[in-house]
């Protein structure tokens, strides 16, 4: 039995004044961390509960997108009916995470910071340097199918495992943080970090920062958007690879390209060369193929993950399939 303290923030100030101290934790929706602490893998002394902060609402934006609160809940946030029209993208990766009751307890800004799935990050008897760096990476030589084939590195190769964060980075979000300092707004593709020799940092944000919005701009890739999950199983399942794909059609050729991946690295994943690839070109099997080897380029699988580079592979072509076809344009 581990005691900590529970104080509930009555504002923004108060949560992030609390929050400076180390060993302090936001609690959201609490379906991660809460998780998380029962496994002994976070110890926090004090939970700063903020779910009562006005941060709920999803609103219009000045520039035409829309600000998602930090604590609006994923379930209200994908059947928004904004959302559903001009992202659909994004409402249709929140629906293929977690349950309906998850979904309906989890906030946007919790899912953002939710921590990888890797079995040895929760198993406290075996090493892992995200859980406690300098102690090995269990999943290196160890059990390793469900983890990255791009952008790891020597001391951790896990992935992160949010839906909705990956139709973020193809729409490119923005995070809006206040902390410590002040506010200040974080692109999403430099929210999230690669592990690097830092694993146990997953993200951008100091100390003491509360997440308050998240900005989508306002082009959402409506016409021609998909999101598509690969996984063990049909549903209540984290992916081995997803696709957050939109495109901006001519006729039958692509003017622009947003493709994002989950499941492959330790943040969602964009290829701004794969992207360029598919410009001026038709929608084709062949292109998007051609697209998916270059964002696959640098791809390495470890034993028991390998299978991912094909599955990626295979995963895009059908994503930018689907994508292509949404307002009628002709089957490749
Ligand atoms: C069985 C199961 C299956 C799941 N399947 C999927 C899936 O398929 N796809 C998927 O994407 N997700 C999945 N999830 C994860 C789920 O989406 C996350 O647990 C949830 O989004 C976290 O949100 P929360 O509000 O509950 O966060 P919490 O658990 O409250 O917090 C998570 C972390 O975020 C921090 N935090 C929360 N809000 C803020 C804020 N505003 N500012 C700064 N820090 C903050 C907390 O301090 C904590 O570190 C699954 C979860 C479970 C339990
Ligand atoms: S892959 Fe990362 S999270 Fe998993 S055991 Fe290795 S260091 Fe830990």
């Amino acid at each position: 039995m581990r005691s900590f303290t529970y104080a509930r923030a009555d504002s923004a100030a108060d949560a992030i004044g609390r929050a400076g101290a180390s060993g302090t934790a936001f609690v959201a929706g609490g379906t991660n961390l809460l998780d998380l602490m029962k496994a002994d893998v976070l110890r926090p002394d004090e939970l700063v509960d903020i779910s009562r902060l006005p941060l709920d609402r999803i609103e219009e934006t000045a520039e035409g997108g829309l600000r998602l609160g930090a604590l609006a809940r994923n379930a209200d946030t994908a059947y928004d009916e904004r959302v559903q029209t001009r992202y659909p993208m994004l409402s249709k990766a929140i629906l293929a995470g977690a349950s309906a009751q998850l979904r309906n307890m989890a906030t946007n800004g919790g899912n953002l910071l939710q921590r990888t799935r890797c079995y040895y990050f929760y198993d406290t008897a075996t090493p892992c340097n995200k859980r406690e760096p300098g102690s090995g990476c269990g999943a290196i030589g160890g059990v390793n199918r469900i983890h990255a084939i791009l952008g790891a590195s020597d001391q951790c190769i896990a992935v992160h495992p949010s839906d909705l964060c990956v139709a973020l980075a193809a729409l490119d979000a923005v995070v809006q943080v206040t902390g410590p300092e002040g506010e200040r707004s974080i692109p999403f593709a430099e929210f999230h970090r690669l592990p690097g020799d830092r694993p146990e940092i997953d993200t951008t944000l100091q100390p003491g920062d509360l997440v308050t919005a998240i900005d989508l701009p306002a082009r959402g890739f409506a016409e021609h958007s998909t999101y598509l999950k690969i996984r063990d199983r049909a549903s209540y399942a984290f992916a081995l690879v997803s696709v957050a794909a939109g495109l901006e059609m001519d006729g039958g050729t692509i003017r622009e390209a947003r493709l994002a991946l989950g499941g492959v690295a330790h943040k969602p994943w964009r290829d701004p060369e794969a992207e360029a690839a598919l410009v001026g070109k038709p929608a084709t099997p062949d292109q998007f193929r051609a697209a998916a080897r270059v964002l696959l380029r640098d791809a390495k699988g470890h034993e028991h993950n390998s299978f991912k580079i094909e599955l990626a592979e295979r995963a895009i072509v059908r994503a930018l399939t689907e994508a292509a076809e949404r307002k009628g344009a002709p089957r490749p």
